[in-house]
């Protein structure tokens, strides 16, 4: 499962609480035809490949034996518990297996239960996200098997394309990576159509996620070649794959310690302990520094309005925006509720209300789909300047805190300073 998955399921447990309305409806347009187009597709598709593939009893041995292994699988995450935003769980080392050995429609049909068991088992998403994921892995998968077919006629019939090795694991490999291409082109759009201020390089790829991904196909493939020689070494297969996931499960439930689930970015203590690192450097190196302290406007009507998932929707967006228009090393978090806090490493005043503005400016853009339309939020900026208005992180939070109280008390949607005789609050 790729990152663009994770992020398209970073909806947790809250999801409990029931959604007021279905989700789809009402997105942007390009996101509300997107979604059921490929989902339409992958049903299309689906349906006539049921039609026209001939039932061999080794093929439904095969599915059905790589089919429980996902499941045991995803039985074994749902044990170390899932949280949002820990979404590689080596699911492709069976569904690819699937794509390269079965005829095309095992591959479209093999997400729905998977993602059926992981919607009721593990973590429970926004219905439409899971539908988009499903289509994508069952269509990126049909992808690599049809190609893979070309080449190799009847690769679970007869194994000899494991044995010669050449060409066969090489069109194996090149397959598995068009699988993930695949898969990763047809999330990635819907995912930017939900929130166009976001990068491509943020709901691609990054440095982690391509490793994962490497991972992910060399045991895909692995399994892959072990269930052409025999389903039953699949018995073998099985404990080297949850271990790996087990451990590659800890690596996420580490780096999700340090984040905050529902944005990404880091959670109020992880943001503290950076912060404090950038403080000290400032105060050796003699450079300014700023802080800024962020607040949704009147929240809580979004809510009440729209309920709580749109909310956080708007949670992602408005994070999604800051971290878009804010450098590498500017440090942002999440400080808890609807507050965003961020560091300007080398900012002056000038350069820090220019932020601000930017910031505030960007916000006001913002679109987020609902099922009337679309919400749109403003923000509240306190800037607090460090020497000037502070000597430490809670002397800054501080004066940062009193610069957003006169922003709001003086009409919201606007940046202001701490002092009152400083620079006057910006008009909208
Ligand atoms: P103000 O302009 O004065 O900031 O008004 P506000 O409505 O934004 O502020 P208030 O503090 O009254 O409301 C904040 C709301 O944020 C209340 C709370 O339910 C909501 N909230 C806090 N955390 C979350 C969250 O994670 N998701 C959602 N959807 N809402 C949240
Ligand atoms: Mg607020
Ligand atoms: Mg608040």
């Amino acid at each position: 499962m790729t990152a663009v998955q994770s992020s398209a399921e970073d909806r947790g447990g809250d999801l409990a609480r029931k959604p007021r309305r279905r989700a789809v409806s009402g997105r942007p347009s390009l996101l509300a035809v997107y979604v059921p187009a490929v989902a339409l597709l992958h049903l299309i598709l689906t349906l006539t490949g049921l039609a026209r593939t001939p039932l061999r009893l080794n093929d439904l041995l095969t599915f059905a034996a790589l089919l429980a292994c996902g499941a045991v699988c995803i039985e074994a995450s749902r044990r170390l518990g899932m949280p949002a935003g820990v979404a590689r769980d080596l699911l492709s080392s069976w569904w690819l297996p699937v794509a390269l050995l079965l005829p095309p429609v095992y591959a479209l049909l093999i997400p729905i239960p998977l993602q059926i068991l992981l919607q009721f088992r593990v973590r429970q998403t926004l219905l439409y996200r899971r539908i988009l994921v499903t289509s994508a892995l069952g269509l990126s998968g049909a992808c690599a098997s049809v190609v893979f077919h070309l080449a190799v006629p009847d690769p679970l019939g007869s194994p000899q394309w494991v044995i010669d090795s050449y060409p066969g694991i090489p069109v194996a490999i090149g397959c598995a990576a068009l699988f993930t291409v695949v898969n990763t082109a047809l999330v990635a759009i819907a995912a930017h159509a939900a929130n166009p201020e976001s990068r491509w390089r943020d709901v691609l790829w990054n440095r982690e996620s391509l490793l994962l991904d490497v991972v992910e196909l060399c045991v895909g493939i692995l399994v892959t070649i072990t269930s052409a020689l025999s389903p039953a070494l699949l018995l073998l297969a099985l404990p080297p794959v949850v271990l790996l996931q087990r451990s590659l499960m800890h690596q996420q439930l580490q780096a999700a310690a340090r984040t905050d689930a529902k944005t990404g970015l880091l959670n109020a203590a992880a943001w503290q302990r950076e912060a404090d690192t950038e403080l000290a450097r400032a105060q050796r190196s003699h450079d300014p520094l700023a802080l800024l302290l962020i607040d949704i406007d009147y929240f809580k009507r979004v809510n009440d309005t729209h309920g709580h998932l749109v909310g956080d929707q708007v949670l992602i967006g408005v994070a999604s925006t800051l971290c878009s228009q804010l450098r590498d090393y500017d440090v942002v978090g999440r400080f808890g509720g609807e507050e965003f806090v961020v560091l300007l490493p080398g900012a002056d005043t000038v350069e820090a209300c220019r932020v601000a503005e930017r910031l505030r400016g960007r916000v006001r853009r913002l679109a987020v789909p609902a099922d009337e339309g679309t919400v749109g939020v403003t923000i509240s900026v306190g800037v607090s300047l460090f020497r000037m208005h502070g000597e430490d992180l809670i002397e800054l939070l501080a004066a940062a805190d009193l610069a957003l109280y006169r922003a709001k008390e003086s009409g919201r949607d606007r940046v202001c300073l701490p002092a009152i005789d400083g620079p006057k609050p910006t008009d909208n």
